[in-house]
């Protein structure tokens, strides 16, 4: 087990040496989670299971440019086109691909936009304008 560790950790330091190698135009640093920070610094860490993966996943952030999102659903999308991205770039970096984890992530980002959609009064789903804030068609009258 304790090789196996080692072993991981080779693998995400020499992954972070390949992607800074090939993408000098983003700067990689460890912190305490995995974010890109837009314009161009990618965070690392904690390097934890599938964390290739997920910097790959930031990478794909980064590669498309992401920026800030005023939307919620935008969100959901952006992750989505993160992951697209992180799939290309496995096949490329020979990092294995895992559908459960990418689908797991995901599930996590359409259940948070559930929730945050629901209308704490009636349980409607409601919509988001694009100042950011929720408008539940049931309970908010409009003149
Ligand atoms: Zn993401
Ligand atoms: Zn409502």
């Amino acid at each position: 087990m304790q090789n196996d560790k080692k072993d991981d950790l080779g693998n995400i330091k020499k992954l972070i040496k390949k992607i800074q190698h090939d993408y000098p135009q983003f700067r990689v640093i460890e912190g305490k989670k995995f974010a890109f920070r837009p314009p161009k610094t990618i965070i690392v860490g904690p390097f934890a299971p599938f964390c290739e993966l997920t910097l790959l996943h930031e990478l794909g952030h980064a590669l498309c440019g992401h920026k800030s999102f005023k939307l919620d659903l935008e969100r959901v999308k952006i992750e989505n086109e993160a992951w697209d991205k992180a799939k290309a770039l496995a096949v490329i970096y020979k990092v294995p691909i895992d559908e459960d984890y990418i689908q797991d992530e995901l599930d996590s980002y359409r259940e948070w936009l559930h929730k945050k959609s629901r209308c704490p009064k009636c349980g409607l789903t409601r919509y988001q304008t694009i100042d950011g804030l929720y408008h539940c068609p049931r309970c908010e009258n409009f003149t």
